[in-house]
């Protein structure tokens, strides 16, 4: 079983940025505002072998469900890095509570809330629409190194 976590936890993770809004970069999930995220088994495709889809309280520590973060901020921001123009990236931490099961590089976690957020090469008006409408802070940063890694060299 998870262990059950009563004081929240932070951890680190990656949104794409898309009309002022935050979704999550794998399955496309858009976060929740001013509400908590709670995980459901099954949500966004999540599966496991075990045809144990749907059927438990998430996270499961056999199975793949939860709210998945990082334990470092570098983890976090290599992510981001892979996200593409014209989306924005944002990276930031979120307080993770309930069952949490917990990783090497990261956690998957019943319920999460956004603690902070920093868009990735966006302007300051841009980080005050998250602010405002998500009501955690903000920030922009200035960065002109995303998705270069992976573009060929000129
Ligand atoms: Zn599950």
């Amino acid at each position: 079983m998870s262990e059950l976590y009563l004081d929240p936890i932070l951890g680190w993770r990656v949104w794409k940025v898309q009309r002022g809004r935050l979704y999550s970069t794998v399955f496309g999930t858009l976060w929740p505002e001013r509400t908590r995220l709670e995980a459901r088994c099954g949500i966004g495709g999540r599966s496991s072998p075990g045809g144990l889809r749907g059927v438990h309280d998430a996270p499961a520590r056999d199975c793949d469900c939860g709210i998945y973060a990082l334990k470092s901020r570098e983890d976090a921001m290599f992510l981001a890095r892979q996200i593409m123009r014209p989306d924005i990236a944002a990276v930031g931490r979120v307080s993770l509570w309930g069952h949490v099961v917990e990783t090497e590089r990261g956690y998957r976690a019943q319920f999460a809330y956004i603690y902070d957020v920093t868009l990735v090469d966006a302007t300051d008006e841009q980080a005050e629409e998250i602010r405002n409408r998500y009501a955690v802070d903000a920030f922009a940063e200035p960065s002109r190194d995303r998705c270069d890694s992976i573009l060929p060299a000129a």
